[in-house]
């Protein structure tokens, strides 16, 4: 149905496209705005007083105030960032490094993206902290119950996704507070697979920190937003320095940006900013409710197509999924199945997803992946289970 508004599927008859969480198409407008942008509206930011410059300005806080009101923010709580991974090591450099000492402790669950697990890896090191990890069961889900053990007076960061990249479970990240009580820790939130699918609000979940890319939200890439709560801007340190960050410079020191703009120094992506702020409206156009209820067919379909295939083992559960599904073809190298996917015109993913401590968790070194977009339809579902029949023929499974 919204297949028509993405042009790349006109130019590729034949695609079939699953690997929306590695990164989703672009719709026509987000395409058109930032052409526009650029062929009318051309400009750096925060530094020319003649129109040109002005209305470059204007495009780029009218796109945060927009940013804000997608994730129930304030405007001044918005940083520009390159990606997810970028916000997230903003957090653990800017307010990690001066808010963690020897022998504080970071809980950060198994089940992450690298991206919000390595910056805390390599923090720990330097600091000496320790991690604490957060397991979820036997099928990967995380239950915040088991978190209240490993919360203790040390504790200073919860490191959590909001939805897993290889599973696609939603985590109640709502739930988290209650168990952090009146503790000063920090909850910090990975919403890379979340902002697509589902309706993310930083005063429900009452995080700190949340970091996203909107490449994969049918926005550009190279453009990530990272929320950061208005009283956690006092506690951290400048992360990147140069131009358009401070208010004064002089040979002897420097007075920094009291607000969040001091974490965007330098030239920032203006054009994917006004395409990122266009691919909020076309997903708002929409709504959640239209996207998860035809997002939900969709995966309840494949769920139970997969049961008439003994030889396929889905690491994914069907409950609490948003069109993420990790999955298994017995006796087939995840990398020689993608192969096969491949030659017939099925683009999904195989191998670790950047998540090896979950992998390894579950006992295995890969897996394959497909993942859903809000265009993906019946007849793409229809095409990857004749791929199936074709690899339990070649392989006489
Ligand atoms: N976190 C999660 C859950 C992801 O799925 C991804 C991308 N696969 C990232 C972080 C990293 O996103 P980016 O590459 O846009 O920084």
């Amino acid at each position: 149905m919204y297949k028509k508004d993405f042009l790349i599927f006109k130019n590729n008859k034949d695609l079939v496209y699953l690997d929306n969480a590695a990164t989703a198409q672009k719709p026509r407008v987000v395409i058109d705005a930032m052409n526009d942008f650029y062929t009318h509206n051309n400009a750096n930011v925060h530094r020319g007083f003649y129109g040109l410059g002005e209305k470059a300005d204007a495009f780029y806080e009218d796109a945060r105030a927009t940013f804000a009101g997608f994730i129930n923010a304030k405007q001044g709580e918005i940083v520009f960032t390159k990606n997810t991974t970028e916000g997230l090591n903003l957090v653990a450099h800017a307010w990690g490094r001066s808010r963690c000492k020897e022998g504080d402790e970071v809980i950060v669950s198994l089940i992450e993206h690298h991206s919000n697990f390595l910056p805390w890896q390599l923090l720990a090191k330097e600091k000496k902290l320790t991690l604490r990890f957060w397991k979820p069961d036997r099928f990967g889900v995380l239950h915040v119950k088991d978190l209240e053990s490993l919360i203790t007076s040390r504790t200073k960061a919860i490191c959590v996704t909001y939805v897993s990249n290889v599973l696609g479970c939603v985590v109640s990240v709502e739930n988290i507070k209650e168990s952090i009580g009146k503790k000063n820790i920090a909850l910090i939130v990975d919403a890379a697979q979340a902002v697509p699918h589902i309706p993310v609000d930083v005063q429900r979940l009452q995080c700190d920190f949340l970091s996203f890319s909107l490449h994969k939200m049918y926005g550009p890439m190279g453009l990530g937003v990272l929320y950061i709560k208005e009283n956690r801007l006092a506690e951290m340190k400048p992360f990147m320095v140069g131009g358009g960050m401070a208010t004064s410079v002089g040979i002897s020191g420097v007075k920094y940006l009291a607000s969040s703009h001091v974490f965007e120094a330098g030239t920032p992506p203006v054009a994917e900013v006004v395409g990122g702020a266009e691919a909020v409206r076309y997903i708002n156009h929409i709504g959640f409710d239209a996207i998860q209820k035809h997002e939900h067919g969709l995966v309840k379909e494949i769920f139970h197509r997969f049961e008439e295939y003994s030889f396929i083992r889905t690491l994914s559960s069907k409950e609490n999924n948003i069109g993420v599904v990790a999955f298994d073809i017995l006796g087939v190298h995840p990398h020689d199945a993608a192969s096969l996917f491949a030659e017939r015109g099925i683009a999904l993913r195989a191998g670790h997803h950047c998540a090896m401590p979950l992998h390894t968790f579950l006992g295995i070194k890969a897996s394959l992946r497909l993942s859903l977009g809000l265009y993906n339809d019946k007849k793409d579902i229809d095409r990857f289970f004749d791929a199936v029949r074709d690899i339990k023929r070649i392989f006489n499974l």
